[in-house]
C-alpha cells in the first residue's frame, strides 16, 4: 500500500465499528491480512466479525505446547462453528528441546529473563514466522485489558514486525462489550472464562483470579503489572494518531 492509501484506511478506520474496520482491512489487503487468535473473549468475537466481512478469514494461532485443554476445545468448536482452517504455528523443535534439556519444565519461574527466554521460544519466534508476507495483522488487543496496553489504537505500524500495519479493533471495546457480543451472537468461548479465568495464556503461567483483582493478575502472577507482556505485543508501535 502507498502512504495515501494508508492515510485513507486510517480515515475510514479509526472510530468506526470493529465490523467495519475489518470490512476495510479484508478489501485493502486482502489474503495478506491474517487475525492473531489466542482464542481468548475477544479473539472470539473478532473471529465471529471477520468471517462477516470476509468469505477468505484468515485466522492463526501459536501452539506453545503448553495451552490448557480447554483452549484446544473452543478452537475446535470454533472450526466446526465457522468452517475456518485454524493456521497453527509450533516453536522450534530443537529450540524447546534445548531449553528444556538444559533449563528444565518450569525455567518461566526462575526469573524475568528466563520467562522471557520461554515466551521468545515458544511465542515470539513462531509469530515472526506467522507475520510473514503479511502487510497487516489483526490483534484483540483493548486499551483497558492491563497499564501496558493503555496507548493502543485501532491502527498502528507494527515497527517490530517490519513496518506491517496493526490493526487493534477493539482497542476502545470494553469488557462488558465483549461479553454482551459472545452473548447475543452464542460465539463458542474457552470454558475457562466461567472458572475465574479472564485473560488465558499457557497453563503453567495462568491462574483464576478474584473478582476484586485486575483481569490480567493471573498472567504470570509472580511479576508486577508493567512487565506482564509476552513479546507478541512490543510497546513502540507507531499510531496514526
Ligand atoms: Fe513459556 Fe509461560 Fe511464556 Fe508460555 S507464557 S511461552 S509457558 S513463559
Amino acid at each position: 500500500m502507498t502512504e495515501l492509501s494508508w492515510d485513507a484506511l486510517a480515515a475510514q478506520s479509526n472510530g468506526r465499528p470493529a465490523l467495519e474496520v475489518l470490512r476495510t482491512a479484508t478489501a485493502a489487503f486482502g489474503d495478506r491480512l491474517a487475525l492473531a487468535s489466542s482464542f481468548g473473549a475477544e479473539d472470539v468475537v473478532l473471529i465471529d466479525l471477520l468471517t462477516q466481512a470476509t468469505p477468505a478469514p484468515r485466522v492463526f494461532a501459536i501452539d506453545t505446547g503448553r495451552l490448557h485443554e480447554e483452549t484446544y476445545d473452543v478452537m475446535e468448536r470454533i472450526r466446526a462453528r465457522y468452517g475456518v482452517d485454524i493456521e497453527v504455528y509450533y516453536p522450534q523443535r530443537r529450540a524447546v528441546e534445548q531449553l528444556e534439556r538444559s533449563q528444565g519444565f518450569y525455567s518461566f519461574r526462575g526469573s524475568l529473563e528466563e520467562r522471557h527466554q520461554c515466551c521468545e521460544i515458544r511465542k515470539v519466534e513462531p509469530l515472526g514466522r506467522a507475520l510473514k508476507g503479511l502487510q497487516a495483522w489483526i490483534t484483540g488487543l483493548r486499551r483497558e485489558q492491563n497499564v501496558t496496553r493503555g496507548g493502543v489504537e485501532v491502527i498502528e505500524r507494527d515497527v517490530a514486525h517490519g513496518g506491517i500495519f496493526k490493526l487493534n479493533p477493539l482497542a476502545g471495546w470494553t469488557s462488558e462489550q465483549v461479553w454482551d457480543h459472545i452473548r447475543e451472537y452464542d460465539v463458542p468461548y474457552n470454558r475457562l472464562h466461567d472458572q475465574g479465568f479472564p485473560s488465558i495464556g499457557c497453563e503453567p503461567c495462568t491462574r483464576a483470579v478474584a473478582r476484586i483483582e485486575h483481569p490480567r493478575a493471573g498472567r504470570w502472577w509472580w511479576e508486577s503489572p508493567e512487565q506482564k507482556e509476552c513479546g507478541l505485543h512490543v510497546a513502540g508501535a507507531i499510531q496514526t494518531r
